[in-house]
């Protein structure tokens, strides 16, 4: 019999993820939650265990033709450590694996592992292990991070209800421009070697894809002023993606005050530079490792003081879908685009 076959971007990354993982179910009784959320939840008893995945690869996630190994060591730790924070959580080990090619030298590679002690240090976790092999062309590292958290007081994608406030740390799409910055300069640098690019005017945005960092500072200040939110994520793949996730967790529908959503001057005007627009680059770049979070209205006043925290809309009912209310006064459908690896 023929076999059929079915290309992978007909079901995307997320449809595929479910689809090959539907007859898993959990049969410990310590898993307390698998699959879809930032990270897995298992019980330990006095305290909870989470544990997140990523897996980078060159030519796909990041080019080292503008990525600093030492930069992608750094960030390569970071982007893990927000899964752990966007639980609620707080990462203490981590597990670094790599697979490289005879093209990596020895000092390249011990400048990775600066970027990765950097991060480490900079958070206060431990590297505790991981594997080393080869691969035929090009680096691959996988960062695996474990983290504690307090019974009751996780915060998962699945607990938004109508009426709570949408909030969102930092400010969004500087990663998404700062990256085209970088594929331009590549393109001028191409065609006229030699070139040096200078993005020290750009320094904000450039940072924002090279540095990013996670969002400890805001963990810290929920625990400080008592508060839990109802759910959360971190931006990876754009607001509009990430937030469509805790919609479809949560069972809710949402709305996004144009005027509310924040955006740098910096990427602000570069975003005009590109001829886009700067709310488009804010919604549906990704990889500006904030905390994208409901809160329940009563804790309003918990929020409203807090630095570098925005109101930027409501949770709905499931039926009113996901809408932008933009300063024009219309509403739309916010539509997730995010980013697509297939
Ligand atoms: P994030 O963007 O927060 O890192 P992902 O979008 O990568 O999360 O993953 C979504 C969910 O699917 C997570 O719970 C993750 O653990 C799970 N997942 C992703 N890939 C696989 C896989 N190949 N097998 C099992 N679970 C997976
Ligand atoms: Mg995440």
């Amino acid at each position: 019999m023929e076999q059929h076959r079915t290309e992978i971007n007909t079901l995307g990354e997320f449809g595929l993820i479910e689809h090959l993982t539907k007859d898993f179910g959990l049969r410990q009784p310590s898993s307390l939650r698998g699959i879809g959320d930032d990270a897995a939840v298992i019980d330990n008893g006095d305290h909870l265990t989470v544990v997140s995945t990523d897996l980078l690869v060159e030519g796909i996630h990041f080019d080292l033709m503008y990525f600093p190994l030492k930069h992608l060591g750094y960030k390569a730790i970071v982007v893990n450590l927000s899964d752990i924070y966007a639980m609620n959580a707080h990462p203490k080990q981590v597990t670094v694996s790599i697979a490289i090619s005879s093209r990596f030298s020895v000092e390249a590679l011990e400048e990775l592992y600066d970027g990765i002690k950097l991060a480490c240090d900079q958070y206060g976790v431990d590297l505790v292990g991981g594997d080393t092999t080869s691969s035929l062309k090009g680096l691959i590292i996988s960062v695996t991070a474990i983290g504690q958290g307090e019974k009751g007081k996780l915060a998962y994608r699945s607990g938004a209800k109508p009426g709570d406030l949408l909030c969102v740390t930092g400010d969004l799409g500087g990663a998404y421009l700062g990256l085209q910055i970088l594929e331009r300069e590549k393109q001028v640098y191409l065609s006229t070697p030699g070139i040096q690019p200078d993005l020290e005017e750009q320094k904000y945005l450039v940072e924002r894809i090279l540095k990013p960092e996670a969002r400890k500072d805001m963990i810290e200040l929920f625990e400080k002023n008592r508060l839990v939110p109802t759910a959360m994520i971190d931006v990876s793949d754009g607001v509009s993606s990430d937030l469509m996730h805790i919609c479809k967790a949560s069972g809710v529908g949402a709305i996004i005050e144009e005027a509310g959503v924040p955006i740098h001057e910096e990427a602000k005007m570069m975003a005009l530079k590109f001829q886009m627009d700067p709310l488009t680059a804010a919604l549906n770049g990704g990889e500006d490792y904030e905390l994208l979070f409901t809160i329940d209205p009563k804790d309003i006043e918990k929020v409203r003081l807090l630095p570098d925290l925005y109101i930027m809309g409501e949770i709905t009912e499931a039926s009113e879908g996901v809408k932008m209310h933009s300063t024009g006064g219309k509403i739309h459908d916010l539509v997730a685009q995010g980013w697509k690896h297939f």
